[in-house]
């Protein structure tokens, strides 16, 4: 993997999605080995092609466990990619500065006395983005909420979309305080819809990438219920399959190299499981010219998903 691929990686897993931004040096992305929110980590590539990783937390003191917390995240073999050795000694882990955040200590399910999710809550604004412009929730088997994914976008003057993130939300215990905090739920993570697909255990299941699309798909397709794992991204081995034990699910991928890498890693953990695995195959596209039904083919653009399709028309 490049410097870009592992920046890249690391800014869509563990629930979140960030944009990879470019420094001199190399490319900024979230840290796995501290509760980041803000790209701290500095991933570049030598002549040489080794990798270079350095945090700028100052929490995040501990090279050694930097990197095999990045090993661990990207699902490398652990010292892959060649951190320093067994003699290392970390410096003294500075006080932590404001702004770096906290870990926390999940409560799941979420308790009934926790602060209801809102869109309109302050609680749940972005500093740089504003309210979310979307949520999703995600349950437990019996239907609890076990934590939310927001979506939050700014758009310029004529309202195009010019940056987008995804954040995740917990309730939790940090530094003594019962709050909602930014950060993944505890891993395993329950897969989208857990409850739908646990109250119908003959169903078949169609497989998404990230909520939006999950639910453009439940709309298209509304015998087979929707899932997709926190965030989409690239870390679904986070996720349990265990539910997906001699199911039925249909891979509907996103239509870009990303979509095939993360339908691959279901792929391959539906299989482990024993679920029949099928793949959804673009139909053939119908209209009606001059009172006939015409047959067509269906063109696709690159990076589609089901909320694409849907708002192209299919029914
Ligand atoms: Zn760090």
């Amino acid at each position: 993997m490049t410097a870009k691929q592992i920046a890249d990686n690391l800014n869509r897993s563990g629930g979140w999605t960030r944009k990879t931004k470019q420094t001199s040096q190399g490319y900024m992305a979230l840290c796995p080995n501290h509760a980041d929110k803000n790209p701290s980590l500095s991933v570049r590539e030598t002549e040489s092609g080794r990798i270079m990783l350095k945090c700028f937390a100052t929490s995040c003191t501990d090279v050694r466990s930097v990197y095999s917390s990045v090993e661990s995240a990207l699902g490398m073999e652990f010292g892959a990619l060649n951190g320093p050795g067994a003699g290392y000694e970390p410096a003294a882990r500075v006080e932590p500065i404001k702004g770096v955040r906290k870990d926390f200590e999940a409560i799941v399910p979420v308790p009934d006395d926790a602060p209801t999710f809102s869109l309109g809550s302050r609680r749940f604004k972005s500093k740089e983005f504003g309210a979310p412009v979307a949520a999703w929730v995600y349950r437990n088997a019996e239907g609890r909420p076990m934590g939310y994914v927001a979506r939050y976008e700014q758009r310029d003057d004529d309202g195009n979309v010019v940056d987008k993130m995804i954040w995740p939300w917990t309730f939790a215990i940090r530094e003594g305080k019962r709050e909602w905090v930014v950060g993944a739920m505890p891993e395993p993570r329950v897969p989208y819809n857990l409850d739908l697909i646990h109250a119908s255990p003959d169903a078949v299941i169609q497989w998404h990438e990230g909520e939006k699309a999950a639910d453009a798909g439940g709309r298209l397709f509304p015998n087979w219920i929707p899932t997709t794992t926190v965030g989409g991204g690239s870390a679904p081995h986070l996720t349990d399959f265990s539910p997906f034990r001699g199911r039925t699910v249909i891979l509907c991928q996103d239509l870009d190299a990303p979509g095939s890498e993360y339908v691959m890693l279901v792929a391959a953990r539906l299989i482990e499981e024993g679920a029949e695995v099928r793949v959804l195959r673009f139909p053939t596209s119908h209209h009606v010219a001059d009172g006939v039904l015409v047959k067509g083919t269906y063109v696709t653009g690159p990076g589609d998903d089901a909320a694409d399709h849907e708002e192209r028309g299919w029914t």
